[in-house]
């Protein structure tokens, strides 16, 4: 995939990252690439493409090398995950994995807990979800119904959740649940539950889903499950929704760089298209309407890069702000789905073709809006730094 928008390299790209680029590159377009199509095909991705990742050193980059992981910053993370977006492979959960649930371990696991499951995470022989989200309640984390209770030395948690990303997969997931279900923000505690060794956990049915065809979104069930009381993250209950908070922001700017790599690659594939296909005795790149067309996504594609650099920057620095964050989220994923459109346009009736990625990339692009906070949340956080 040639590099569409030209733009310098930036700032936060340090040698050491470039060096990550290209093996990440090399390695994704030489074992994951060829058999993407098969994968989507299938609607899902087989298990040992987590262990392979994790021998490629593709795993928890950014977690401390004592803890197995390649001892980087959230930049690591950004470089491998855009390379995924980049070969088409927005439906591996592993940005998920490395940058949202190894990080709430690394930052509120006991050394104990850190040492159990961090290094695991990072071989791949742990795969993990994080799951908040209920039939009953999405956006308002606050409402959630699973509950932790006490019982002798550790908890009973009961409960259901839908859309959990690496459903099936997952052997290791953090469950968003209430220890005190009388208070609101300040009953709610993340649970760990290695799921080999908890009677009473079920998955439910992989979902059927308008995009992110091969991802394994599921349901998952707790009935009556009984935890240790190692599997409360951290010490103290009721942490849970500070936890969460302090997290959100990184969550959110994984999709931006998902965001704006799938432009990239939209917009690739859409130039390289039009300068092939001929109507009216022309190649399509040459009627005006192409130009002017590619040229308002290449400006704003160029706006939005810029823009995530900038995020990007600030977040390595430790200086990124929820405002920002939202900004970030909600902005590049809206211009996604805007691009993705015209790009698509471009195609013309093969656009609408499955086997023309470009309306994969239409379809998978959807959930960006939807997903880690809907874009109306985003505006909602944004809207309080007025
Ligand atoms: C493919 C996929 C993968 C996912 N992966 C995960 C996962 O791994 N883990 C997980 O926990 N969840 C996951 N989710 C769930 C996702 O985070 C939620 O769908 C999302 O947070 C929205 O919640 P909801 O679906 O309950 O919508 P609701 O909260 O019911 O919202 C419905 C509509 O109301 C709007 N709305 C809600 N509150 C307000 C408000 N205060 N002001 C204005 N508008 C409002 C929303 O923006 C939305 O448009 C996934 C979802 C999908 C589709």
């Amino acid at each position: 995939m040639s590099d569409v928008l030209n733009l310098p390299r930036p700032a936060w790209m340090t040698e050491d990252l470039v060096l990550l680029e290209d093996q990440a590159r090399r390695f994704l377009a030489a074992e994951f690439a060829p058999h993407l199509e098969k994968w989507h095909e299938d609607h899902f991705y087989p298990r040992d493409v987590w262990t392979k990742s994790g021998s490629a050193g593709l795993l928890c980059a950014s977690m401390p090398e004592e803890y197995g992981g390649a001892g980087g910053t959230f930049a690591h993370e950004a470089v491998i995950d855009r390379e995924f977006s980049l070969i088409g492979f927005d439906t591996f959960g592993a940005p998920l994995h490395s940058g949202i649930v190894a990080p709430y371990i690394l930052h509120y696991g006991t050394e104990e807990q850190k040492r159990r499951w961090l290094p695991k995470l990072a071989t791949g022989e742990l795969v993990s979800a994080i799951a908040m989200s209920e039939p009953g309640t999405g956006s308002d984390l606050q409402g959630v119904r699973t509950t932790a209770k006490r019982s002798g030395n550790g908890y009973v948690l009961n409960g259901s959740k839908t859309f959990i990303t690496n459903g099936q997969h997952a052997n290791l997931i953090i469950v968003v649940a209430k220890t005190n279900p009388k208070e609101g923000s300040k009953g709610v505690s993340l649970m760990v539950v290695e799921t080999g060794d908890a009677p009473g956990f079920r998955r439910g049915r992989k979902l059927k889903k308008l995009g992110m065809d091969s991802a394994d979104t599921s349901e998952l069930f707790f009935e009556d499950v009984a935890l240790p009381a190692e599997a409360l993250l951290g010490v103290d209950e009721g942490q849970g929704f500070y936890q969460l908070m302090k997290e959100l922001p990184q969550e959110r700017l994984i999709v931006s760089v998902h965001a704006v790599a799938m432009i990239e690659r939209a917009l690739a594939l859409t130039i390289d298209y039009v300068k092939q296909r001929a109507a009216f005795g022309k190649k399509i790149i040459d009627f005006q309407n192409t130009q002017f067309v590619l040229a308002e996504c290449k400006s704003e594609a160029t706006i939005a890069k810029v823009f995530l650099d900038h995020c990007i920057e600030r977040h390595v620095k430790g200086e990124l702000d929820t405002t920002t964050a939202s900004m970030a989220k909600y902005w590049l994923s809206d211009l996604l789905g805007k691009i993705a459109d015209r790009c698509l346009q471009l195609f013309g009736g093969y656009g609408y073709m499955d086997e023309y990625p470009i309306s994969r990339i239409y379809r998978d692009a959807r959930v960006l809006r939807i997903y880690a906070g809907t874009n109306e949340i985003m505006k909602l956080l944004i809207a309080r730094s007025l």
